[in-house]
């Protein structure tokens, strides 16, 4: 069995978003960089980044009740909001670059607008929602949104949400039509033709199974073919680890400092979708509602109008649970072989810490399809078990870290960017808010990993992302201008006449 081996400037491993994004960036900035990608399955996009595998949201903070906390005094923090949507502004602008580029061609098969909703129910979320509302809208970034607690109007907005409710309970909504179900699949798939086109090696079947410091302090990544059963060594003086939840046991082999103290705890997640097209065609928004109490903030419960192959299909959930695997087609083994001497502590004060959420998430994965329907009619009262079946998601592996707010092992819900203290070496770990942001994500392992050219590439990323290192907040003409343009850009404001 020959042993292929290579050397060459950047490995990317796995064919998820991230990869494909930080890919992207570094043709445009770096054409004459040589990339590889590795990838065990088959295609690129089959894992979290897959449209059945995630809800498609296009996070901008434009409904998710959890980026807006109300404080002790009441107020509500909207830092979170401000720093999620302008993140995604920075998606818009490279992803309209690509397209006026004609680097990557209709747009409507992976963005599509449709109105972001909160809605909730009972006196004291009504008040919240308000509140929330009151502080977001005379902010530039969450301009247009409305509220609601008039029951005339919210039948206008969500018809299918609003029949056959007969409780007298107050209940309440903010609508903002900007925005968006992105298909992260179709533009993973679109982003890895594209580096296909510019002669980027794509090895897919190839899975990566070991990570080295060479003697020369470059990578040497171990490689299984999986169709010709050959290991191959690829040598890379830059490695980004993008292995979606198959990430941290990938960092752990790197045996950097920087990856010691760290661990995985995997989140599984179900979705209902609607089999009956008279129904789907009776919404169209995404809702999302507020996470019940003990509920991790990744079980937010939501319905959402979704675009997967230019048929509009609706969803409903997710319903997180408990599953070992870091990866929907890992093994079950994943958890217990990511426990090493150096994060066992870490680990098991976790695992102390996070007994409720253990138990809720078991008990959610024990749910019988009449409980979930149940969880359902709280969103669509006349909701039938017939006319929805059950998709498996895909899964997240959320940090668990020693900090010094949270102490040992405390488990985070974002992203977070490891890298070797030299930047040879960087692992996207965490899921959220995910690959709406994965612009933002890999600009900052850009930064991380290659300071010495951020001055040389600063033109071109102000081409490519004109807010780029700007505050869109505090430049309210400029956002204006990004808005209109990617809009336009990606057909947004067509598309939106053309499916109301
Ligand atoms: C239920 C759910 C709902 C979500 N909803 C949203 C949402 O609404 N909006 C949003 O923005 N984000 C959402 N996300 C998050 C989003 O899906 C992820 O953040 C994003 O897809 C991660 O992309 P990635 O490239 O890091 O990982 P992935 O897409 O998982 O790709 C990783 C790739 O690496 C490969 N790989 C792993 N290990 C190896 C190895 N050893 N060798 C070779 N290849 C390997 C895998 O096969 C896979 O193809 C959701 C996620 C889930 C699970």
């Amino acid at each position: 069995m020959s042993n292929r081996q290579t050397k060459t400037d950047v490995i990317l491993i796995g064919a998820g978003v991230m990869s494909a994004t930080l890919g992207s960036l570094l043709k445009e900035l770096a054409p004459q960089w040589e990339i590889k990608v590795f990838e065990k399955l088959a295609n690129p996009g089959e894992e979290s980044s897959n449209e059945w595998n995630n809800a498609g949201t296009g996070h901008s903070a434009l409904c998710e009740l959890n980026y807006t906390t109300e404080k002790a005094d009441g107020s509500i923090d909207i830092t979170k909001a401000i720093k999620i949507n302008e993140q995604f502004q920075l998606s818009r602008q490279f992803w309209s670059y690509l397209v006026n580029r004609e680097l990557i061609h209709n747009p409507q098969d992976f963005i599509m607008p449709i109105p972001h909703m909160s809605l909730v129910q009972g006196e004291k979320n009504v008040t919240f929602l308000k509140k929330r509302f009151e502080a977001l809208s005379n902010n530039p970034l969450f301009q247009g949104m409305e509220f609601s607690d008039d029951p005339d109007k919210l039948k206008e907005w969500i018809p299918l949400i609003m029949e056959g409710r007969t409780d007298n309970e107050p209940i309440a909504a903010t609508k903002i039509d900007s925005g968006t179900d992105v298909n992260f699949g179709a533009l993973t798939r679109m982003l890895f033709d594209h580096l296909k086109s510019l002669d980027v090696e794509i090895n897919y079947k190839h899975a990566v199974k070991d990570i080295k410091r060479t003697s020369e302090g470059l990578w040497e990544v171990k490689v299984h073919n999986n169709e010709s059963g050959s290991t191959e060594y690829h040598t890379a003086k830059f490695v980004f680890i993008g292995g979606g939840g198959g990430s941290l046991p990938l960092l752990q082999k790197t045996g950097i400092p920087e990856s010691k103290h760290i661990g995985g705890f995997p989140v599984s997640g179900l979705f209902m979708v609607c089999n009956n097209p008279e129904i789907v065609e009776q919404h169209h928004a995404k809702v999302y509602g507020k996470a019940k109490v003990g509920a991790p903030p990744m079980s937010v419960p939501h319905l959402d109008t979704r675009y997967i192959d230019n048929k509009k299909s609706l969803l409903f959930g997710p319903f997180a649970g408990f599953s070992p695997k870091f990866l929907k087609t890992g093994s079950n083994l994943d958890l217990i072989r990511s426990v090493k001497p150096n994060n066992v502590l870490t680990m098991l004060a976790a695992g102390f810490k996070e007994m409720a959420l253990t138990k809720y998430l078991i008990q959610q994965v024990l749910l019988s399809n009449e409980k979930r329907l149940e969880e359902l009619k709280e969103f669509i009262p006349n909701a039938k078990l017939e006319d929805w079946d059950i998709v498996v998601a895909g899964q997240r592996v959320q940090v668990i870290k020693d900090t010094e707010t949270g102490g040992k092992g405390t488990l985070q819900f974002g992203t977070e960017v490891v890298t070797a203290s030299d930047g040879s070496v960087a692992a996207l770990l965490g899921a959220s808010p995910g690959a709406s942001t994965a612009v933002h994500v890999m600009l900052e392992v850009l930064e991380k990993c290659f300071p010495q050219y951020m001055m040389e590439w600063e033109p071109k990323l102000k081409e490519m992302i004109p807010s780029y290192g700007m505050s869109l907040m505090e430049n309210p003409e400029l956002l204006q201008e990004i808005h209109t343009s990617t809009a336009q850009a990606l057909g947004l404001s067509q598309q939106e006449l053309a499916y109301s």
